[in-house]
């Protein structure tokens, strides 16, 4: 008997879990809320890492397409201090391809190939238990039953509530995200400090990383310590107005590192919500959660890589014991906890070193996840 499967967001933990799906011939509704696969911008790049990312792309039978796309240079990754001083100019080794990087929208467009994905069904809430099944509700008022809902719905899951009472804290840490457009050709002084991966400098409880993607775009993330209500007196829509407030924050900050920010296009303030460090949850038959929706933690470069091995894995764990889905999600629950966990320390403990008062800190992290 076909079991009715849904996946609720087509992120890379919801793309994932339907594509290793798809492969072992099981159908399943990924349910998008956005309207389009490019009803907003993708987002910058990600790396991933060997064992994680990487191995899910070769549960999805897709390893050697990210092969083709990815950017081993991208790994590369200078530091610098507010001086301008540079303190580390790390590159990788011909043939390390331990964390390539690849544009988000490349990513989608690799994980979707012939999923047919529903866009435009935003979930409101799931309710297990009923009898025929777990029901989703829709926005649009609809509802449909299914034997398995997986959310992968992201930091405000609506999924979630149907497994655990637990919402996201603020870290204390905001991100203030702006871009660069053709950096080669119009900023080549920028272009060169950036390098082939990425340029971060460390100040007292503030950070400016500069990440390059494909094509010349590059993603600027100033990190900052500050109440939530940061930004109440700044129009969000103003960026001059939010060029000024940054430029003052980062104040007495070498002039090349400020253009950074100078020329910034548009910035999006990004207040950093985590779950607690171990959040699981008592198993309710028929939902569970993946990816940041299961345990959203600092972006220190591994929440797209947990929530894509996360999908992987579940959709193994389904396609080898169909007949007994509970059984399956149990299994898996489990080990993504533990890997979660493992990872939720490591990366709150980096939040705290990374935005610190003292920015040796910051260095001596580096040094420990970097070894020349
Ligand atoms: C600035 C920044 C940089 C980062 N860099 C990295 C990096 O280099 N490497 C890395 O591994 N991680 C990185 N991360 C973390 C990474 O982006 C997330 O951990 C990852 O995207 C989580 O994937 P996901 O599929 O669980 O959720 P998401 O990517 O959030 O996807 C959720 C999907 O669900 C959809 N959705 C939401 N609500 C609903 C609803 N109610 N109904 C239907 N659909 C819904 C959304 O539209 C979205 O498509 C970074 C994060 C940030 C903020």
């Amino acid at each position: 008997m076909r079991r009715r499967i849904a996946v609720v967001g087509g992120g890379p933990g919801g793309l994932s879990f339907a594509r290793v799906l798809h492969r072992h011939g099981h159908p399943v509704a990924v349910l998008e809320r956005d309207p389009a696969p490019d009803a907003r911008p993708p987002g910058g790049t990600l790396d991933l890492h060997e064992g994680l990312g990487q191995l899910a792309m070769d549960k999805a039978g897709l390893l050697a397409e990210f092969e083709a796309l990815s950017r081993p240079e991208g790994q590369a990754m200078r530091i610098l201090d507010t001086a301008g001083t540079v303190l580390r100019d790390w590159r990788p080794r011909p043939g390390d391809r331990a964390n390539p990087e690849i544009d988000r929208g490349q990513l989608r467009d690799l994980l979707l190939g012939p999923l047919d994905v529903q866009w435009g069904r935003g979930v409101t809430r799931v309710v297990p238990g009923t009898r025929d099944g777990v029901r989703v509700h829709f926005a649009d008022g609809r509802q449909e039953a299914f034997d398995l809902v997986v959310g992968a719905d992201g930091a405000r899951s609506r999924v979630r509530p149907a497994v655990s009472p637990v919402t996201p804290h603020y870290t204390g840490v905001t991100t203030v995200e702006t871009s660069l457009d053709d950096v080669d050709t119009r900023h080549p002084d920028l272009a060169r400090l950036i390098g082939d991966g990425s340029v971060a400098v460390y100040g007292v409880n503030r950070s400016l990383v500069a990440q390059r993607s494909s094509g010349g775009h590059v993603k600027v993330y100033a990190r900052f310590r500050t109440p939530l209500d940061w930004h109440t007196n700044t129009d969000p829509t103003d960026v001059e107005a939010a060029r000024s407030t940054l430029l003052a924050l980062f104040d007495g900050w070498a002039a090349p590192v400020l253009d950074l920010l100078r020329h910034g296009t548009a910035f999006v303030s990004r207040p950093l919500h985590v779950l607690p460090v171990s959040h699981t949850w008592t198993h309710v038959p028929g939902v569970t959660l993946l990816g940041d929706a299961a345990h959203l933690m600092p972006p220190l470069g591994v929440g797209a890589n947990l929530a894509m091995l996360d999908g992987a894995e579940l959709a193994e764990s389904v396609a080898a014991c169909p007949e007994d889905l509970d059984e399956a999600v149990r299994a898996f629950e489990e080990r993504m906890w533990t890997r979660a966990g493992r990872w939720a320390e490591i990366t709150t403990a980096g939040l705290e070193r990374l935005v610190s008062p003292d920015p040796t800190e910051a260095l001596a992290h580096f040094d420990q996840v970097q070894p020349s």
